[in-house]
């Protein structure tokens, strides 16, 4: 049976916070947001591949009419990726660099999360359906009904929140697969864990200018994943995408590699078809 791909963009260059610089070792430009947008939804056409936009929500309003324009090619859905990129989560990385993030105080989360949904409806007419969690994590919100009752509350029906493994690190193993949050008193809010490599932690890992060995990478995950009938949660982000190459061209190389093999939906309708499927 075919996989299905998800694809989803991290849009979220916040000049002098996000992405870290030191962290990423090398200077990230200021206009990273407005060149992706405009360059992505080209290259989606070109390979008419649907995918999601997981918008920070302090970038909206600038960034409206690249929005527009991704919204009229009729292959994108926008959702949201918080409003400014703080972890929900504490993460503490085991292994790798031993990143340790704060989360966020609880009282903060609610902001947070609500105001890119108030502002995809003011400046886009979008109801956002769905949330990514920066950093992601073990587990997902797997251990946090408190911020899955924030996300029911203003209409979220989905979440990918899950792409860390127990050592707080990556890759997530590839039996992990979208599931709904029964236990927590949530069941239709269905979470996508990102299986396998985050671009940015292989990227970082191995190199940045090795786009040739990370597409190499993604081909063998496509090889070997592709008649499994599984689902994969493809994260890229707008910085990572650009960083060693202006047009597009590695991005370009996957989709149509990719494509090819899986089906292709975004996070709503994938979320839609699962749901349907669910015994009552
Ligand atoms: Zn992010």
């Amino acid at each position: 049976m075919k996989s299905t791909l998800v694809i989803g963009y991290d849009v979220e260059r916040i000049p002098g916070r996000v992405p870290g610089e030191k962290w990423v070792g090398r200077p990230v430009p200021v206009d990273t947001t407005t060149r992706f947008l405009t360059r992505i939804v080209d290259v989606h056409r070109a390979v008419n591949v649907p995918a999601t936009i997981f918008m920070v929500g302090a970038n909206i309003e600038a960034h409206r009419r690249e929005l527009e324009a991704c919204l009229a090619s009729g292959l994108f859905e926008i959702a949201q990726h918080t409003h400014e990129h703080y972890p929900l989560k504490t993460v503490v990385e085991e292994t790798g660099s031993r990143v340790y993030l704060k989360g966020l105080d609880f009282a903060r989360i609610e902001e947070q999360i609500a105001r890119p949904c108030e502002l995809l409806k003011r400046h886009l007419g979008v109801e956002c359906k769905g949330l990514t969690t920066p950093y992601t994590h073990y587990r997902g919100l797997s251990d946090r009904p408190d911020i899955l009752e924030i996300i029911a509350r203003y209409g979220m029906v989905y979440t990918r929140s899950y792409g860390r493994n127990s050592l707080d690190y990556f890759p997530l193993d590839w039996d992990i697969q979208p599931f709904f949050y029964e236990r927590q008193g949530f069941p239709e809010i269905l979470e996508f864990p990102v299986q396998g490599w985050i671009d940015a932690q292989w990227r970082h890992d191995n190199g940045w200018d090795k786009q040739a060995e990370y597409l190499a990478y993604l081909k063998e995950q496509v090889d070997t994943h592709a008649d499994r009938g599984i689902c994969w949660a493809h994260l890229q982000h707008d910085w990572t995408s650009l960083l060693c190459d202006p047009d597009l061209t590695w991005t370009r190389r996957f989709l149509e590699y990719a494509a090819e093999r899986f089906e292709t939906r975004t996070y709503f309708d994938y979320y839609k078809e699962t749901l349907a499927k669910k015994p009552s």
